[in-house]
């Protein structure tokens, strides 16, 4: 792990910059990228000129108008997204193999093992600085450390366009009064509560006694300490390292609230199936399924249940998350959101069914799940399905390429 050079690149405001590379005249403009724009959605990619008026990722429509009243709302569109990404990605890979996606648009490269080949950490940067900007047309943010907490931290202090080295040398006096929260793995929580104990900065929470952060947090608490002095000692992972899933889950919000069950079981049935179509590309089955509920208010409940059976039909899934809501007084409490998870997972067990029944149906699923392949998710479905409850395919901060399509063939 000694004398690492660490890249960590994140694309600036990268939703409203594809969306005004794909529309030239949004160049310039203060773009909102937001969800459909007629259901309840957020900003989800202001532009760097919206940005400028106080506009923030996060924000609702009306709040970002009322900033920025020039505004020009964008529908996001994922796949031209996900097809930039791949785009950056297979230009990252040139340099070397160990590019681990953090998200769509950030990722880290570890190129201490070819910077005979291309140069220094900063000569690669910018080449690839220049690549992104000629070929992709969007600029991004680079920062170079001796790890990744660190590289990620200098592509955030300068945005957008930036290019911030944190030598080793100077990482306490970068560290000293930077505020805890600017720290990768700081949230807002934790923040709080340090906050209440005097500490602000990472140089009071490097002198913080570490047994108190330890009784406090248990391990996260030596973690604190340890990114506190600038260390981190998490490997880059290859782009093509694919971690063991621990759940599969799917969550949606309703376009309005209701208090109909028959309703709620309808978005559960499709919820069942996504669920089962992903657990299926991946060979899984799973045997707990959990059942979320968040009421209007934004309360959240839920509950799960194991059963005997491992899963990976949506049928299946969905007659278990059943028996979880009929727990709960739809008619009373009201439903905003729902999500379906299954984990207690194994993988690799898609034996065919002997009973012919039982066969039967895995041989129809195993057709079905071909024909979505090909032609898109619910183009075949099961007839309760059928009306027009397809929803928005909206791009979670989670995404990772999917290991059969990322550049299109195997
Ligand atoms: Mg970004």
């Amino acid at each position: 792990m000694q004398n690492r050079t660490i890249l960590h690149l994140d694309m600036n405001a990268f939703f409203a910059a594809v969306e005004q590379r794909t529309n030239p005249h949004l160049k310039g403009k203060p773009v909102l990228v937001c969800g459909n724009p007629k259901g309840r959605t957020v900003i989800i990619s202001p532009s760097y000129e919206a940005r400028a008026f106080g506009v923030k990722t996060g924000m609702n429509l009306w709040e970002a108008k009322k900033l920025c009243k020039n505004s020009i709302l964008v529908e996001c569109n994922p796949a031209n997204y996900v097809e930039v990404a791949n785009h950056l990605q297979k230009l990252f890979i040139q340099f070397t193999p160990l590019v681990e996606i953090f998200s769509i648009d950030e990722c880290f490269l570890d190129v201490s093992g070819c910077q005979r080949l291309f140069g220094s950490g900063r000569d690669i940067a910018l080449k690839i600085k220049k690549r992104v900007r000629e070929e992709l047309d969007i600029t991004c943010s680079v920062g170079i450390g001796p790890n990744k907490l660190l590289a990620k931290l200098g592509s955030h202090l300068k945005k957008p366009d930036g290019l911030v080295i944190i030598e080793p040398e100077k990482i306490q006096q970068v560290l000293e009064n930077l505020p805890i929260q600017e720290l990768c793995g700081i949230g807002p929580r934790i923040t709080e509560k340090l906050n209440k104990l005097g500490v602000y900065t990472c140089g009071q929470l490097a002198r913080y006694p570490v047994e108190i952060l330890q009784r406090m947090y248990g391990i996260v608490g030596l973690h604190l300490h340890d990114i506190a002095w600038g260390v981190d000692d998490s490997p880059v992972m290859p782009y093509d390292y694919v971690e063991p899933a621990k759940s599969v889950g799917h969550s949606f919000t309703l376009p309005k609230d209701t208090f109909d069950r028959e309703v709620a079981k309808k978005y559960l049935l499709q919820l069942s199936e996504q669920v089962a179509r992903r657990l299926r590309k991946g060979n899984y089955k799973g045997k707990t399924v959990h059942l979320i509920i968040r009421i209007p208010d934004f309360t959240t409940l839920g509950q799960q249940v194991t059963i005997r059976k491992f899963l990976d039909e949506g049928v299946e899934i969905y007659h278990t998350a059943v028996k979880i809501l009929d727990k709960f007084n739809v008619e009373a409490i009201g439903v905003r959101l729902l999500g379906v998870s299954v984990s207690n997972l194994i993988c690799g067990s898609s034996q065919l069914s002997l009973m012919p029944e039982e066969n039967r149906r895995q041989c129809l699923i195993y057709a079905m799940d071909k024909i979505n392949d090909k032609y898109g998710e619910f183009s075949v479905t099961w007839g309760r399905l059928v009306s027009g409850f397809k929803q928005n395919n909206i791009i979670s901060p989670a995404w990772r390429p999917h290991k059969n399509i990322r550049f299109g063939y195997n």
